[in-house]
């Protein structure tokens, strides 16, 4: 058995081969690994095309879940591309109207154009809350590498006074996140805590252990005090045993996980009476999204080998 020194080099090394920009070139669509890996990477990317989503969707929503869906993109430096993905968020929008859907959307603002300008960023998100509002859909903004906070707020804080339907993701291992919170809470929006996906310096943020779900615990207890909506997005079995043992539970708003991760651990939480959303992704660039939820947990690197060779083990909606 591995020691865990070798499992924190493996998420590390994951993390590392995830922003490799040859690696993601390497699996663009139609390469040999995306054709080798697709059927693994199925397990969490839920549908090529927003046209397949629908069905899949009322079944786990027919489980009793809530929604959240995300298309899967890189960070986008071309306008014309930007424009593609904000097309392709207004098509998902009227397609979930049509199918008498309300998951909640979410999106990073780098895909919006915040690689361009912020203006740009806001200009798209405000046309997509503007469109998601007259279906009564929420939109959860997603939080993204240290270096890339400062504009996100910045934008958050226009999009945030005008949009009821508008909520943040916040990470508790970055350690400025304790002196963005007050403000966050002062808008009111929804916030959705997570503990932080990318590789940072010590001086940025704590590593995972027994600090950080501490310091998350505190920013959860910060949010419920405020009575501002708040999520936890965690696929972490000790944290979310933590959260049932001290009652935060009737506080939250819900349990969230990435689809395809841990599907027990989220229908035992929703039957012992936790509202819990499953976060979808639909899309073709799933290179980032695999690589991370193969990250998250250095084993499922052998679960996706394993699904390589023999694909039928994944069926959808098992578990749930
Ligand atoms: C709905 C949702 C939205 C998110 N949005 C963002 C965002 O906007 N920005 C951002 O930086 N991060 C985001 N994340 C990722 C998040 O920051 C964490 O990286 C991720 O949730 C893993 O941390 P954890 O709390 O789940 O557990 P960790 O502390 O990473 O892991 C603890 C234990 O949980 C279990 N576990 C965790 N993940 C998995 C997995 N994939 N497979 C199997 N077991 C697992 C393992 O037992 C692991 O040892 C999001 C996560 C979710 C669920």
């Amino acid at each position: 058995m591995p020691s865990m020194d070798v499992y924190a080099l493996a998420t590390a090394g994951l993390k590392k081969l995830a922003l490799n920009q040859e690696c993601r070139d390497a699996f663009t669509k139609d390469s040999l690994f995306f054709k080798l890996f697709e059927r693994a990477a199925h397990r969490y990317i839920i549908a090529s095309d927003r046209r397949e989503l629908s069905e899949k969707l009322h079944l786990l929503s027919g489980k009793g879940y809530l929604l959240g869906v995300e298309y899967v993109g890189e960070e986008n430096h071309d306008p014309r591309v930007v424009q593609d993905f904000v097309n392709e968020y207004l098509a998902s929008i009227q397609t979930f109207a049509e199918a008498g859907l309300k998951p909640q959307l979410g999106f990073d603002l780098s895909a919006v154009g915040l690689l361009i300008s912020q203006e740009m960023a806001y200009q798209n998100a405000a046309t997509l809350l503007s469109a998601a509002a007259k279906h009564d859909i929420p939109i959860m903004i997603s939080m993204e590498h240290s270096s890339a906070v400062d504009s996100i707020l910045e934008v958050y804080a226009e999009l945030a006074p005008a949009y009821l339907n508008v909520g943040i993701t916040i990470q508790a291992h970055l350690h400025r996140t304790v002196n963005d919170l007050p403000r966050i809470i002062g808008y009111g929006r929804k916030i959705r805590l997570v503990k932080g996906v990318y590789n940072e310096v010590r001086e940025v943020a704590l590593p995972r252990g027994p600090e950080l779900d501490e310091r998350y615990l505190h920013l959860l207890e910060d949010v419920l005090a405020a009575k501002v909506p708040v999520s936890c997005a965690t696929q972490d079995p000790a944290l979310i045993k933590r959260i049932f043992e001290h009652n935060y539970f009737p506080g939250i708003q819900e349990l969230e996980m990435l689809h395809g991760v841990q599907p027990e651990t989220l229908r035992q939480a929703k039957d012992a009476g936790l509202a819990c959303r499953i976060a979808a992704v639909y899309g073709d660039s799933w290179y980032l999204h695999f690589l991370h939820r193969l990250a998250e947990s250095p084993d499922n690197v052998i679960e996706a080998l394993a699904d390589f060779y023999d694909p039928s083990r994944i069926t959808f909606g098992a578990g749930y």
